[in-house]
């Protein structure tokens, strides 16, 4: 892979002349990703005989020790002290929710019906959990967000009581696209925030007012996702949950509320001024669960950094995929050949090619494949929680989840463009290559918040998700138009999403892997660390960290 008069070039280069290396080709500029070990990872990871790479089944098993022995045969080292392998404890609770949830205070007791008004689960592994007679509070959106000087806790505490927040957040449907970012989606109005929220303000319980055009779905959804069996991570320190997690109907909000004399919720709950309001009543439910404990592993090597070693550029992509399921035409294999070996291949050819470089990056490399992202980003989430590099040391994530199977790419799509400085980084790349950059074309759908680099950006470290998905350099938007929407029809999380070897063309997934590669070796010879842009929900957690490192 490499050019003899460049080694040449090089050894002139440090020895008898300053500053040449701009007229001589460098090393990286000289490294080709080619596509027969695409072909070669691809064909063993999306194989039948790795039965859909399933966390806890001996499709774990075999996936994680290909992975172990193709990261021991680079050279590269563990990443978990001797270690390839970073456990990951997780818990199924399987929660049956008491028939009522009975409120009193103001009057007479009313009762709702779990399923039907409310339903409430809890992250807690504990056989039996509630909340009685907890005080009921509107928290507005049940958002604290600095850089928009907004905190819907303000003023009062709220430790052992239960919240009621809206969905989305202030900005959505508002007609003001200052307010927030208007109608595309901020963290802040994810339901995994409220939760998180209403935990650090230590509340015993959250209940989110399920609307259906803000929260992008009906009741049913809510139903159907939030009863039954829920993987968990099962952390030996985890952090504060509340005890209660739970969504109830807009009419049964409407009840509360105006049991409490209030009226125009949403709009007290838009004006920068709200302050939170006890309602006057108490709630009572419980949920009682069935618990299993399971160990899943993700899999991290690295490259030490020849003179920062202590300074991470962080790749990830997530080795699982769904399994085995019901047979659809014979077919019983969830394979995930797209979703996700195609991000799994293109991060062992990455790795390999740092592995080969003569000329070492100043920074160190890590190269993390998770486990369980499509249980909820757990895999990257437990390692968020338990970081094996300090992430105010962390200098960039660079997440890859499906790769581009349809040859070479014109664009660059990045999703979540307008977050991060990584943004200048990927456009330099993509220049280098001729395409273009372009964002996701759907942000009110909120994708950055669906793959594993936002557990990174959730703990502070600046974080891309890009790849080529708009338009083939040979065939033009429209075939790639055609294709993902036959992927998202037949293939995507359905047996069919094969690895096909006559119809795949693997040189778009060798061109991302090539751009990707480019842009963390540059951040891994760099002493720069890239900022969140002004505005970014992941700033301020950012910058509080930075401020505590040692220089
Ligand atoms: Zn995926």
């Amino acid at each position: 892979m490499m050019k003899k008069n460049w080694i040449i070039g090089l050894a002139l280069c440090s020895f008898f002349f300053v500053g040449c290396n701009t007229t001589v080709e460098t090393e990286e500029e000289s490294i080709v990703i080619d596509t027969l070990s695409i072909d070669r990872h691809l064909s063993v990871l999306a194989s039948d005989d790795f039965m859909g790479r399933k966390p806890f089944t001996e499709g774990e098993e075999k996936t994680i020790h290909y992975l172990e022995s193709e990261l021991k045969r680079m050279g590269l080292k563990p990443g978990n002290v001797d270690s390839y392998f970073q456990e990951v404890p997780m818990v199924e609770i399987t929660g049956e929710q008491s028939e009522v949830m009975t409120v009193t205070g103001n009057g007479q007791p009313m009762t709702f019906n779990t399923n039907e008004d409310v339903v409430v689960y809890t992250e807690r592994a504990e056989e039996e959990i509630g909340i009685k007679e907890s005080e009921l509070v509107f928290a507005g959106y049940g958002i604290v967000a600095p850089e928009y000087g907004w905190n819907d806790y303000e003023g009062l505490d709220i430790k052992g009581k239960t919240v009621i927040v809206l969905v989305n957040d202030p900005g959505f449907g508002s007609g003001d696209s200052t307010l927030f970012k208007g109608d595309q989606m901020t963290y802040y109005g994810r339901w995994t925030y409220k939760y998180e929220e209403a935990a650090r303000q230590g509340a015993a319980g959250v209940l989110i007012v399920h609307e259906t055009v803000p929260a992008g779905y009906p009741w049913l959804v809510v139903q159907s996702s939030w009863t039954g069996a829920k993987l968990n991570l099962d952390d030996a320190n985890p952090p504060y949950k509340c005890a209660i997690q739970g969504w109830i109907t807009r009419k049964m909000a409407v009840q509360l509320f105006s049991a409490a004399g209030i009226k125009d919720y949403s709009a007290m709950a838009r004006s920068k001024d709200f302050k939170p309001v006890a309602l006057g009543l108490k709630g009572t439910v419980a949920v009682t669960n069935a618990i299993k404990r399971d160990m899943s592993h993700n899999v991290v090597a690295m490259l030490e950094g020849s003179k920062r070693p202590d300074e991470y550029i962080i790749y990830s992509a997530h080795w699982d995929h769904l399994g085995v399921g019901e047979p659809v035409d014979g077919d019983s294999i969830y394979n995930g050949a797209h979703d996700n070996a195609s991000g799994t291949v293109g991060l062992l050819t990455i790795a390999e090619t740092f592995a080969k470089m003569k000329q070492k990056p100043e920074r160190s490399v890590v190269f993390l494949f998770v486990t369980a992202e499509e249980q909820g980003l757990l895999g990257s989430a437990y390692y968020a929680q338990n970081p094996l590099f300090p992430p105010n040391q962390s200098v960039a994530n660079i997440n890859i989840d499906g790769l581009p199977a349809y040859g070479e790419m014109k664009d660059l799509t990045i999703t979540g463009y307008g977050q991060s400085e990584m943004d200048k980084y990927a456009k330099a790349e993509a220049d280098k290559q001729g395409r273009y950059v372009i964002p996701d074309p759907d942000p009110g759908k909120g994708y950055f918040f669906r793959s594993d680099h936002f557990s990174f950006a959730k703990i502070g470290i600046p974080a891309l998700f890009a790849s080529g998905s708009f338009e083939s350099k040979e065939k033009g938007e429209e075939f790639i138009e055609e294709k993902t929407k036959e992927y998202l029809a037949i293939r995507y999380h359905q047996q069919a999403d094969n690895y096909i070897p006559e119809e795949w063309d693997l040189k778009g997934i060798a061109q991302d892997a090539q751009l990707l590669f480019r842009l963390g070796n540059r951040l891994a010879n760099e002493t720069y660390f890239p900022k969140w842009n002004e505005g970014s929900e992941f700033k301020a957690k950012r910058d509080a960290d930075m401020s505590l490192r040692k220089q």
